[in-house]
C-alpha cells in the first residue's frame, strides 16, 4: 500500500516551507524536527485548526505557545549537536521542548506554573519523548545541580542578561534569550567565551511574555 502523508504531516510540510525556510533558516536538522513535531497536539482543540498558523497561540494563565518560525530561530542559533544537554526556561505548552528533544541527548526543562508544566509533560510522555526533565518553579536561577549546559534557551522576556543562567553554560555554549520590553524586545544570541565572558552574537526583533522570577536584573536598565 502507498503511504499518503496524513493531513497534519502536509500542513507540517507547508507551515516550513513557508514560514521557516523562506525566512532563512537552513539547518536540515532543525528543518526536519519541524516538519515531524505535531505542532496541533500542543495547543488547546479550540484552535487546532490554527494549529500550523504563522502566529503564537493562547495556551491559557496569559500564556502563549510561540510562533514556529521563532521556535526554528532560537533553536537553529543554538547550534546543538545530538549529544548536548540543554536547558531550556518556560516549558509553556511543551512544543519548543519537544523539537529540542529531537536534536540533543537531554533537555532539562522548568517551568513556573505547575498546570502548563504537567499538560506539557502528559502531552510528551504520549508522545514517547524521553529525554526530557522536568522542573516546576523559578527558571531564572537556572538548574545548578545539572549545569553546565552546553546550550540555554528562555522563552519568556527578560528584563537583562540572565547572569545566573550565563554562569550555568559551558565555555564554547551559546544562551538565546529574548532581552527587554515589550514591544523593544531583542532575541539575543549569547556565545560564552573561556575566560567566562560573553559575546553577543546577534539581536533580532521579536515579542515574547514576560520572565516573571527572583533574579535581580542589576543591567536591566542599561540593557532596555
Ligand atoms: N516555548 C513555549 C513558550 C511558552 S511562553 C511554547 O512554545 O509553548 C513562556 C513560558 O515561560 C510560560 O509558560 C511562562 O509561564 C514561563 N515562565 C515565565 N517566567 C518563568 C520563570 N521565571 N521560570 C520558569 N518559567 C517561566
Amino acid at each position: 500500500m502507498t503511504a499518503f502523508p496524513s493531513d497534519t504531516e502536509v500542513l507540517r510540510a507547508r507551515m516550513v516551507e513557508e514560514q521557516i525556510v523562506r525566512r532563512g533558516i537552513r539547518d536540515p536538522r532543525v528543518l526536519r524536527a519541524m516538519a515531524e513535531v505535531p505542532r496541533h497536539v500542543f495547543v488547546d482543540a479550540e484552535f487546532s485548526h490554527v494549529a500550523y498558523g504563522d502566529h503564537a497561540l493562547p495556551i491559557g494563565l496569559d500564556q502563549t505557545i510561540s510562533q514556529p518560525y521563532m521556535v526554528a530561530l532560537m533553536t537553529e542559533r543554538l547550534d546543538l549537536l545530538p549529544q548536548d544537554r540543554v536547558l531550556e526556561i518556560g516549558t509553556g505548552s511543551g512544543y519548543q521542548t519537544a523539537v529540542l528533544a529531537r536534536l540533543v541527548g537531554e533537555v532539562y526543562s522548568v517551568e513556573r506554573l505547575e498546570v502548563l508544566a504537567e499538560d506539557a509533560q502528559e502531552r510528551l510522555a504520549r508522545l514517547d519523548v524521553r529525554n526530557v526533565q522536568f522542573r516546576i518553579g523559578d527558571g531564572t536561577l537556572g538548574w545548578p545541580e545539572e549545569a553546565p549546559f552546553d546550550g540555554i534557551l528562555v522563552a519568556a522576556g527578560a528584563p537583562g542578561i540572565p547572569h545566573t543562567l550565563m554562569g550555568q553554560l559551558r565555555s564554547g555554549g551559546r544562551l538565546v534569550v529574548p532581552v527587554g520590553p515589550i514591544g523593544r524586545q531583542g532575541l539575543r544570541v549569547y556565545e560564552k567565551r573561556d575566560g567566562g565572558e560573553h559575546e553577543l552574537l546577534e539581536s533580532l526583533p521579536c515579542a515574547f511574555v514576560p520572565l516573571v522570577g527572583e533574579e535581580g536584573w542589576p543591567d536591566a536598565k542599561k540593557s532596555s
